[in-house]
């Protein structure tokens, strides 16, 4: 490709776009729009998150989607997308619920780009990005009026505005209630269930608008130069009924729970676990090498359901996914296989040790996530935390074309 009218920019740096490393969190009617300019400028390598397949009804709002692309998986059109439009940019896929995707493969993204529908992914993304310091700007469509779009600039860190400060009680609850009471998906419903749906009412105007923003918001985490620094806790609002721009600058809420006393630092890299054939015992034997002296315990940062029982019928499945991904209505794993009973989950947490009844399991089939940031201490010494990272998954994860 050739750059030379971005290079004339003043403030341009062509090294630091090259460079770059940016996740696109959702490949609908916003996501597109971004893939759409993060190829146009020439951004190094870009990582695609989307469980979604292709419908009908994404073509009016996806630039990169036609009717011959129908039934196939969002990030598999968009990376050969990007690839027709520029193949100087580098792609790689996550066809998966982010909630699978580890905390060592978050951390290696210079800003991370949220275009879901809905709250729950976002609630997810920012709980794990306040432990990694990774910025990222989320950029949405109002899902009751159509005519207006949001797009706010995250730096996690001890001082700044998170998005949990100013989520309202009654969005909090269906993140939270699903695990203070294991509320089901099903009660809460919401913009989530719209958008699983695919039923946000949006147009592309407004995804191109928002999309053009939010881009533009993720080249100062790039750039960082006096003409474009980081603007971190900025809301920028558009509506276009009446057309109006507002600028708001969010502050840390005092009383937000998402403010971590300790972020993850120092992640000792174990370059020979791999997910898919190491076990809960062999990690375990590991760490006991690099954490002596005591009876290892694992926690993740998430509850792991490992079992669940049926309501109606009371038979106990084997479950092993993260709770968010179990209480999802459409998971096959949330109904009984004898009686198509609604499950509830029995035996779930984030800690592991060598008490758990699964240690034989390679750790992706004992509900692990590929590539993840664990944090490892002793019963003895329950406040000495060390973070290791499932590091022999990173490649795999991470592998662009
Ligand atoms: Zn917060
Ligand atoms: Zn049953």
């Amino acid at each position: 490709m050739d750059y030379s009218r971005l290079h004339s920019i003043r403030w341009w740096n062509k090294e630091r776009i090259e460079n770059a490393a940016v996740m696109v969190a959702g490949v609908g009617a916003v996501g597109n729009e971004v893939v759409k300019l993060l190829a146009l400028i020439g951004i190094g390598r870009v990582f695609l998150v989307d469980l979604d397949t292709i419908e009908a009804s994404n073509l009016t709002r996806s630039v990169l989607f036609t009717q011959a692309d129908i039934g196939r998986k969002k990030v598999e059109v968009a990376a050969d997308k990007i690839r027709q439009i520029n193949p100087d940019v580098k792609t790689a896929v996550f066809p998966e619920d982010i909630i699978w995707l580890g905390l060592g493969a978050l951390s290696r993204f210079d800003v991370i780009f949220c275009c879901f529908d809905g709250y729950l992914p976002r609630f997810h993304l920012n709980h794990h990005l306040q432990y990694l310091g990774v910025p990222w700007v989320d950029g949405g469509m109002n899902a009751r009026r159509e005519l207006n779009g949001q797009i706010v600039s995250y730096q996690p860190s001890a001082g700044a505005p998170c998005f949990e400060c100013h989520r309202s009680d009654k969005v909090k609850v269906e993140y939270y209630g699903l695990d203070a009471q294991l509320h089901r998906w099903s009660c809460a419903k919401s913009e989530q269930d719209a958008a699983a749906e695919g039923f946000v009412p949006s147009t592309p105007m407004m995804a191109s608008i928002v999309a053009a923003l939010q881009v533009t918001e993720g080249l100062r985490y790039l750039i960082r130069n006096s003409e474009l620094p980081p603007r971190p806790g900025t809301m920028q609002i558009i509506e276009t009924g009446t057309p109006r721009y507002l600028i708001r600058t969010l502050k840390k809420n005092p009383t937000c729970p998402q403010h971590p006393a300790e972020p993850i630092t120092d992640v000792y890299e174990l370059r020979g676990v791999n997910s898919d054939q190491t076990t809960v015992r062999d990690l375990l034997d590991l760490l006991e090498q690099y954490v002596p002296g005591g009876e290892i315990q694992i926690e993740l940062f998430y509850d792991m359901v490992a079992d669940a029982e049926c309501d109606a019928c009371h038979e106990l499945v084997e479950v092993f996914q993260p709770l968010l991904v179990f209480a999802r209505k459409d998971n096959p794993k949330r109904y009984c296989p004898k009686c198509k009973g609604e499950l509830s989950a029995k035996n779930y947490g984030a800690a592991i040790n060598r008490q758990s009844p699964f240690q034989d399991r390679k750790l992706t089939e004992a509900g692990f996530r590929r590539g993840d940031i664990l944090k490892v201490n002793t019963l003895e010494n329950p406040f000495d935390n060390r973070f290791f990272e499932l590091t022999g998954d990173i490649a795999s994860l991470l592998a662009y074309r």
